[in-house]
């Protein structure tokens, strides 16, 4: 289990302030000048020493990431950094709390990170509904403007950097990168065609970076700590620690930082006092996330939490929202009811997105009730085959993904069901769910 002296969020349940002097009593803003007088060639390569990967689902190497952003921007094409506060995966709950208790590690970690990477300002965007969260994270920036920690000569390192918070309106489609940028533009939140990538033309055409809230925020303290110490965490590939989220049919759901990949039973055992019902009563995890796939209670049990060991058994880390399902589940209506989420999220830009997660909800819909042929399951599965990968933007394969997850895992029982229908009557579990 980690230990207390190694975790970076020390304040993520609140138990303390969230405000500047209990910032400051914990640790952040401490000479943040020396930090920047590594200059940006070095922090970024610490960060990829650190081997810090993206904490907001793709997993990509933050360093490397950085190191694509123009090493001399011209004067009338700044750089920026964008942080994805827009946190809307349902199961996701982490940036939240990071903004709530510890605004100020996000808002030194912007400075930081923006400097390395050359930006002119940070624009965080924060979900619409977090309206508590979004009070407390402008009242963190207008804390660090007037001790000088932000503006121009930032922390006195004759470096300018502005950090703005920017408020969405509560789509789930600005999470993604490029619709987060035409929605701070003032348009419409819907994806963009890449290439051209943000790094080459991104916020107002300018080289830009989009990071989520927990990549920036845990910067400072890797530069502090060293990148050693983080990448002493965690197998190869997958250091650091990670606030994992952990909601569903535990005894106590959590969100609580961990070492990557701690095997999944220990982490429930550990933080949640163990399933609801004892080990025997789990049925299947969503380990990372509604977008990827479920896994099965005998797969999941020694795999280890992070982007290798789940996507060895077929998923994939994601956010580490982990969503955990007993044997009460009706899992056949748990996945229909993020099919109907993905379709009510659609953009509506392209064709098989727009027309193919309504499609695929109804058709899940009637697998629920038993109202189908067998012959549906295996076009249903072809149909989110012609879904994923030929979309602009990733919702299209986030929303074919548990439908696969369930009919590889679950495969009986939706014909179970339609058997049932077929022979006279529903199940009780069914009928109840009517
Ligand atoms: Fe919009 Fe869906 Fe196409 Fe993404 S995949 S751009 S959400 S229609």
């Amino acid at each position: 289990m980690l230990a207390d002296k190694d975790r970076i969020f020390t304040n993520v349940y609140g138990f303390q302030p969230w405000n500047l002097d209990a910032a400051v009593m914990r640790g952040d803003w401490d000479n943040t000048k020396a930090l920047l007088q590594l200059g940006p060639d070095t922090i970024i390569d610490r960060i990829k020493a650190s081997g810090l990967r993206g904490r907001g689902g793709a997993g990509f190497p933050t360093g490397t990431k950085w190191s694509f952003m123009p090493k001399a921007p011209k004067p009338d094409r700044p750089n920026f950094l964008v942080i994805n506060a827009d946190e809307s995966e349902p199961g996701s709950c982490k940036d939240r709390e990071i903004i709530r208790h510890d605004p100020h590690k996000l808002i030194e970690g912007a400075l930081v990170a923006g400097f390395a990477m050359r930006a002119r300002a940070a624009y965080i965007y924060i979900r619409g509904e977090y309206i508590r969260e979004a009070e407390t994270l402008f009242a963190a920036i207008a804390e660090a403007y007037a001790k000088g920690l932000l503006g121009k000569n930032a922390c006195g390192s004759g470096y300018d950097f502005d950090v703005f918070a920017h408020r969405g309106a509560g789509a789930y489609i600005c999470g993604e990168e490029t619709a987060m940028l035409e929605s701070l533009e003032g348009k419409k939140g819907q994806p963009r065609l890449k290439p051209p990538f943000p790094a080459g033309a991104g916020l107002y055409g300018c080289p830009t970076t989009v990071n989520n809230v927990e990549s920036i925020a845990v910067v400072p303290t890797i530069l502090r700590r060293s990148p050693e110490w983080f990448a002493s965490f965690g197998a190869e590939n997958n250091r650091g620690t990670k606030l994992f989220q952990i909601s569903g049919h535990v005894n106590r759901p959590c969100v609580v930082e961990e070492s990557m990949s701690i095997p999944f039973r220990e982490l429930i055992d550990k933080h949640c006092g163990g399933i609801r019902g004892g080990w025997d009563n789990l049925l299947c995890v969503i380990p990372g996330g509604s977008s990827v796939p479920l896994v099965k209670a005998e797969h999941i049990i020694d795999a280890p939490m992070d982007f290798d060991g789940l996507k060895a058994v077929g998923s994939g880390l994601g956010t580490a929202a982990v969503i955990v399902m007993d044997k009460s589940t009706d899992v056949v209506r748990a996945i229909s009811r993020l099919s109907y989420f993905y379709k009510h999220e659609s953009c509506g830009q392209c064709t098989p997105c727009r027309e193919g997660t309504g499609w695929m909800w109804r058709v899940m819909e009637r697998l629920r009730t038993g109202d189908a042929d067998i012959s549906e399951i295996d076009m249903l599965q072809q149909v989110t085959k012609q879904v994923e990968g030929h979309t602009i933007c990733a919702l299209g394969d986030a929303a074919a993904w548990p439908i696969q997850g369930l009919i590889k895992n679950f495969r009986p029982e939706i014909e179970r069901r339609i058997n049932e229908k077929r022979g006279g009557g529903m199940s009780p579990m069914m009928e109840a769910a009517e």
